[in-house]
């Protein structure tokens, strides 16, 4: 069955993926077997007609492109992220704890549901910077074992732990390490798992992640369940579709941003200039001028690509009742009056037409009118290039829970939806709109 395989593929990504720069580094490892060149931004880009490219800034953020002709008409463009809420590992990880134990320091890195983090078996991964041959290096780390946990209060200790304690990061949250003292234990691993000598260890960005595998759950496996579903579900689908997709008069951009859960304004995030900057040098690099930049921004179209909340089966009284998606129901398009997601009549109407022709279910979300939602990259990304944009996103339960659950079919239309949406034009003249 095409879902279920599609969902298989999805988990391997998903397993692959335990930090953001691995997210990144999987999806550039896809795009080289396809043929893709990666590009340097501090080296002269050299672009030719027919072209497939991808860079990458602050190993964790990531755009790809193709190019099929000197007079393309606009971008096609559709953006996810690569980070997940999770905890930062701080340089100085390790702390003495009561009862003889090592702990390490972390601080949460977004907004997660803290106590889907307890009482689960955990490890470290990210990446370290290394000296090599003289140059500092950046390299990938994943401790790929059982390595740590973060132990709950007994119920004997605290009769009130089913009534929602609240967790406090800076003592609750530390987790496990080693029993005894073992002064630079955690150093030392990162060094051997770096592959390196201890003194060319320099620094690290490292990030705690559940080692509960994703896996397929239900009667019919309907349902995935994994860490990291917001935004890797997203991110995958979109790339499947960008590598499918046929060509057509535009450029199709895939980008994935890191740091949205921490607000997205970083060096690589969505509110940072690389978006811009790629698709300006893309239009320089083919001897296009200004003229011809406006011309495209006008007819250019972004799909920003990020979870939406199911009804949950035991508090539908969350959901608004005539907006509420379900799992397997298809792609979700987001609303918001407010404008914090960026879908209006003109954007939906197109992605719509997209998923129509396509076969794939579309349904809408709206927060409680009453509740304030999350933000996301549409938005965001539109404030430093102002084009038409749909915010959109696959239905799931626990969004930033430790371990999420999503629909199995939904990732398949997801790819569906996007092989398509890439292998068109978006262009907006005085006739009307066409796709
Ligand atoms: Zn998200």
């Amino acid at each position: 069955m095409m879902d279920q395989n599609i969902s298989r593929q999805l988990l391997t990504f998903l397993d692959a993926s335990p930090s953001c720069y691995h997210a990144a580094a999987n999806a550039a490892a896809e795009l080289l077997a396809a043929g893709y060149t990666r590009l340097y931004e501090g080296e002269p880009w050299h672009l030719a007609e027919g072209g497939r490219y991808f860079t990458l800034r602050g190993d964790s953020s990531l755009i790809a492109f193709r190019i099929p002709c000197r007079d393309f008409r606009g971008f096609m463009i559709a953006a996810g992220h690569s980070d997940s809420p999770t905890f930062k590992v701080r340089e100085t990880a390790e702390v003495s704890s009561a009862g003889n134990c090592l702990r390490l320091s972390v601080e949460p890195y977004g907004g997660m549901v803290m106590r889907s983090w307890l009482d689960r078996p955990l490890s470290v991964a990210g990446r370290v910077m290394v000296r090599e041959k003289g140059k500092v290096v950046s390299r990938l780390v994943n401790v790929d074992r059982d390595l740590l946990v973060i132990p709950g209060m007994a119920i004997h200790m605290d009769r009130e732990v089913n009534k929602g304690t609240a967790l406090k990061a800076n003592v609750d949250l530390l987790p496990l390490f080693a029993c005894g003292k073992e002064p630079g234990a955690f150093r030392r691993l990162i060094v051997e798992e770096a592959g390196v000598e201890e003194a060319d260890l320099l620094t690290t960005d490292l990030f705690l992640y559940p080692r509960t595998r994703g896996t397929l759950t239900g009667v019919h496996e309907e349902f995935v369940a994994s860490a990291r579903l917001d935004d890797l579900q997203c991110v995958f689908g979109c790339l499947r579709g960008f590598l499918a997709a046929e060509d057509s008069s535009s450029v199709p951009v895939l980008a994935v941003f890191n740091n949205e859960e921490v607000g997205s304004g970083t060096r690589q995030g969505a509110d940072s200039t690389f978006l811009t900057d790629v698709l300006r040098r893309v239009n320089g690099a083919m001897g296009r001028g200004e003229e011809d930049w406006m011309i495209a921004v006008a007819n250019s179209f972004l799909v920003s690509a990020d979870n939406a909340h199911a009804v949950h089966p035991a508090h539908p009284e969350y959901a608004d009742p005539s907006e509420a998606p379900v799992l397997n129901g298809g792609i979700v398009l987001k609303y918001n009056a407010s404008q914090r997601y960026t879908t209006d009549a003109l954007s939906a109407a197109v992605f719509s037409q997209i998923c129509h022709e396509t076969g794939v279910p579309v349904q809408r979300y709206s927060n409680r009118a009453d509740l304030p939602g999350g933000s996301t990259l549409g938005n965001i990304s539109t404030a430093h290039l102002s084009i038409p944009s749909v915010d959109i996103g696959l239905p799931q339960l626990a969004m930033h829970s430790a371990y999420e659950v999503a629909g199995t079919k939904d990732t398949e239309y997801l790819v569906r939806a996007m092989t398509t949406y890439f292998g068109r034009s978006f262009r907006v003249g005085p006739e009307g709109i066409q796709i």
